[in-house]
């Protein structure tokens, strides 16, 4: 069975410009694209029916990077590649809070905790180390206490007899995702984007100024419908999925679990957490505990990381001990070499916009935005 006419002609046709993945990122770009010129026809082309990816399974934090976590980015990338990806974190959540505004991402100002975990590998940095860091990243937040080593006395709901030191980042925040994901949708959609769900980008063909498009209706009903349509630009914003259409570049798919405890009782907890490098992170959800993470563990199993998640949460936030279970899921991060994202132009009319490093949601409409302004500028 084919698409009909209708479908093809009013639905897929004729788009000025076409994003392929309905994230953060692709449904960022195609508003930003309808924004610039209200007069172009523009579609976002998504697989699954709420969103596959990182955008609606993310933990929620609205960070920038701990210090563990921007000291590493400063050694792989080297200092100014490492500030120009901390000041597009930075832009990417200011632009995403001043879009959608801070009462419909459900956003909250409460900073966060590095916690240093006995045992996990990580050393507690000096405040020499932290005075140089707040320095180099002043250039960047144009505060000059980024981070602030914390007492233990002013810790409330971590056991600090099972951490080694605690440090602040007043700056950061924490946001409610599916809220975030439901108004940037809505305001997509009530500036004329298309939002097309349940159709799988399976192959595309860059053209010298018309790119070619392969798109299958997802199985059900035993359709597996495949059409090929025409569009003058494309943002490919797949992310973890990107080698699927862009098989060479360095981007690898990485599962990640996250854990939502049943709602506690007098939870004392009440910000954002990041341990063991940005590796493992925890918050408080609606008075529910988070954990996930846990891929620098290098365990086999899925199970066997649940409980290992579960583990370190009852032991760093005591509140937990007692509590079920009640949401567990995984997600995909997109990672690569290094943390630094990519916005390539592929051919004339056709960017990629992917590699969120597990920032995506503070640098995500940040790239958007260069993926975007690159199409036009051209
Ligand atoms: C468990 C988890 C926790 C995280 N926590 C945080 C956090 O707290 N803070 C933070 O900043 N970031 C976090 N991240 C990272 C963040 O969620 C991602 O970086 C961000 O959502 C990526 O947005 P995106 O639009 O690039 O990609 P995605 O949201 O992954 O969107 C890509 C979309 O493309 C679709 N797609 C793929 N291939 C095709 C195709 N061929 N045809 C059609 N559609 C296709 C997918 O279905 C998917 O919906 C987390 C990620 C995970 C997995």
């Amino acid at each position: 069975m084919a698409f009909s006419y209708w479908e093809s002609m009013e639905w897929l046709e004729g788009h000025d410009l076409i994003a392929i993945g309905g994230g953060i990122v692709g449904i960022s770009a195609a508003l930003r694209a309808k924004t610039i010129h209200p007069n172009w026809k523009v579609a976002v082309i998504e697989r699954d029916s709420l969103g596959g990816g990182g955008s609606t399974k993310n933990a929620g934090f609205a960070c920038f990077g701990s210090t563990t976590e921007l000291l590493h980015d400063r050694k792989t990338l080297g200092d100014t590649e490492a500030l120009s990806v901390l000041q597009k974190r930075i832009s990417g959540l200011q632009l995403l809070r001043s879009t959608l505004g801070d009462e419909a991402i459900g956003y909250r100002a409460c900073g966060s905790l590095e916690l240093i975990r006995k045992d996990a590998g990580y050393e507690m940095p000096s405040q020499e180390i932290i005075a140089e860091i707040n320095e180099w990243a002043a250039q960047a937040t144009h505060t000059a206490q980024t981070f602030k080593i914390t007492s233990s006395s002013e810790l409330q709901g971590i056991d600090a007899t099972k951490i080694n030191g605690a440090i602040a980042s007043p700056l950061e925040g924490a946001l409610d995702t599916g809220k975030t994901m439901l108004a940037l949708r809505n305001m997509a959609q009530s500036h004329g984007v298309r939002i097309l769900l349940g159709l799988n980008v399976t192959d595309w063909e860059a053209g010298n100024s018309v790119h070619r498009v392969q798109i299958q209706r997802q199985k059900g009903l035993g359709l597996e419908d495949s059409i090929w349509i025409n569009t003058p630009r494309v943002v490919i914003a797949t992310n973890a999925f990107a080698q699927e259409l862009m098989p060479s570049l360095d981007v690898i798919p990485q599962p990640n679990i996250v854990l939502v405890t049943a709602p506690i009782e007098k939870l004392k907890f009440n910000g954002t957490a990041h341990m063991d490098a940005g590796y493992l992170y925890a918050r408080n959800i609606h008075n529910r505990m988070l954990i996930g993470g846990g891929r620098h563990w290098g365990l086999d199993s899925e199970e066997e990381i649940i409980q290992a998640l579960n583990a370190t949460m009852c032991s760093i936030f005591p509140c937990a001990q007692s509590a079920e279970i009640e949401y567990q899921w995984t997600g995909i991060l997109g990672v690569g070499m290094t943390r630094k994202p990519i916005v390539k132009r592929i051919r004339p009319g056709c960017v990629a916009a992917v590699r969120m490093g597990g920032m995506g949601v503070a640098i995500g409409m940040q790239l958007a935005k260069e993926s975007v302004d690159l199409l036009i500028a051209e």
